[in-house]
């Protein structure tokens, strides 16, 4: 599944190239998975470069120096990444933006996940999710003072749920929340309500710490023998004390634990 770090990752690998540079073709593989106003398209993408390239949780906004926005919705697969014009697309092909030196940026997505809509200007209601998103927990803004606020406005939630709240925090999905579970020593089952201030501040810090590592060395975290999430499957142990790692569902997720190292409060 898509989370944050993953997201962080596309966006580096074709930002560079395609800010400042000038979309001379749009086309559509998918009609019916791509809502996007034919003539803004024309009049606002088709020959205006890109100015600048965001990410708001697993959100891509591709701005333009038009002023229009393409937005596009990772779900839990998409793919948004820079391909040669002489490879064809595969089936999961929605659209390609391309530019005249021969490369495209594509959008990829399988069976009904993604999105993508074309916002003219700053009005980006509407978007369902998009407009909801809760802050992206590694800005400035995202501090343990608004982390410990916004959880407590929902005490009989577990703490899992509420790492995976995309209004609360946009981006995190069911490997991380577990990871920074594991990471802070808390169960991902235990209630908001039974946790106190400090024990919310301390899965704060470990929020950060584990989204700013995945999201800056990738490799490396998903090779480090101290992380729960390279030890995700059945009969695996505990990195730190060996335990049988423990494997339940919490809000409908499956979710992994070590019963020993993690805490009920
Ligand atoms: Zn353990």
């Amino acid at each position: 599944m898509i989370e944050l770090p993953d997201v962080e990752r596309m966006i580096d690998a074709f930002a560079g190239y395609a800010t400042g540079k000038t979309v001379s073709a749009v086309l559509i593989d998918n009609e019916e998975s791509v809502d996007i106003d034919p003539e803004l398209t024309e009049e606002k993408i088709r020959g205006h470069a890109i100015d600048s390239v965001e990410r708001h949780g697993r959100y891509v906004v591709v701005r333009f120096r038009s002023g229009a926005n393409l937005v596009f919705h990772m779900g839990s697969e998409g793919r948004i990444f820079l391909e040669s014009q002489t490879t064809p697309p595969d089936d999961d092909s929605r659209i390609r933006l391309q530019f005249a030196a021969g490369r495209e940026l594509r959008y990829a997505a399988p069976g009904d996940q993604g999105e993508i809509h074309l916002v003219d200007g700053e009005d980006f209601s509407g978007l369902g999710t998009f407009e909801r998103l809760g802050l992206d927990p590694l800005s400035d803004d995202f501090t343990a003072e608004v982390f410990v606020g916004l959880a407590g406005t929902k005490p009989r939630v577990s703490l899992k749920s509420v790492l995976m709240d995309q209004e609360i925090v946009a981006g995190i999905g069911n490997e991380y929340a577990d990871e920074i579970c594991f990471q802070a020593g808390y169960r991902p089952d235990l209630k908001i309500a039974d946790m106190s201030i400090e024990q919310l501040g301390r899965v704060h810090t470990y929020l950060k710490r584990v989204l700013r590592r995945a999201t800056l060395h990738w490799q490396a975290a998903h090779a480090d023998p101290g992380w729960l999430i390279n030890r995700r499957s059945p009969g695996k142990t505990c990195p730190r004390c060996s335990s049988k790692l423990k494997s339940m569902s919490v809000s409908g997720r499956k979710t992994y634990l070590c019963p020993r190292c993690q805490r009920t409060a």
